[in-house]
């Protein structure tokens, strides 16, 4: 009798509990997904400067265990107008995410903070290779991960591409004498000069020599 008066009690505490469980699919009653939850990879987004964080280096393409990315690279346009730091910019990208197995390695490589593992799980596609993620479709997978958690770059100093601010001009001392100014010598003058310090040097050996003999006379009288 004990123990059913225990059993029934907690039938009953936990019958008044919210449920933890969600009715899946239908939209309203699903749960938000956490913060640290692993969906499929998506590329950042650089907002301050207007691009991808993506340099298409290609080190996460060369990790990833199942082959199922694909990049290319072009110099920036940006970087040519001063407007980014980054060199090199992705032109194309793309996730077979029918075959992604979403291990995260991608995001372990990346040094430019550009790929992460979005909210993004429900993809699912009818055909077998109808689940290709292009560089738009990975960007926005990316924008709204960034936006829901507030995301930040792990190095922003090493990876924004916000160019740095002109170098300033040191400031200059009134006291200070005026720097001297290099002027360029002509070859001509540079000849004629030397020529001159050779004849010199000429004459001063052979008075030199006309001394050393006149000692010697003089010694041996
Ligand atoms: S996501 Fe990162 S590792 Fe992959 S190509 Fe872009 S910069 Fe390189
Ligand atoms: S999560 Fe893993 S399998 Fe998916 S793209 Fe990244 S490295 Fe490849």
């Amino acid at each position: 009798m004990v123990g059913f008066l225990e059993g029934l009690k907690i039938t009953l505490k936990t019958a008044r509990r919210k449920p933890v469980t969600a009715e899946y699919p239908a939209p309203d009653k699903r749960l938000e997904v956490q913060d640290r939850y692993m969906g499929f990879p998506a590329l950042t987004w650089d907002g301050e400067v207007g691009e991808p964080y993506c340099t298409g280096c290609m080190v996460c393409i060369r990790n990833c265990p199942t082959q199922c990315m694909s990049a290319k690279m072009q110099d920036n346009p940006l970087h040519a107008e001063g407007k980014s730091r980054r060199r090199k910019i992705i032109e194309e990208f793309e996730i077979n995410l029918g075959r992604c197995i979403l291990c995260g390695i991608c995001v372990d490589v990346c040094n430019f903070d550009a790929i992460e593992m979005s909210h993004e799980h429900e993809m699912s596609k009818y055909e077998r290779n109808g689940n290709r993620a292009d560089l738009p479709a990975l960007l926005d997978m990316g924008k709204k991960y960034q936006q829901a958690t507030a995301w930040q770059p792990k190095q922003p100093e090493k990876n924004s591409g916000v160019p740095p601010p002109p170098k300033a001009l040191p400031k200059t001392d009134p006291d200070m004498p005026a720097p001297i100014e290099l002027v360029a010598v002509p070859r001509e003058a540079v000849e004629r000069r030397n020529a001159v310090m050779r004849e010199r040097a000429a004459e001063r050996e052979a008075q030199q020599a006309a001394a050393d003999s006149e000692s010697q006379e003089d010694g041996q009288s």
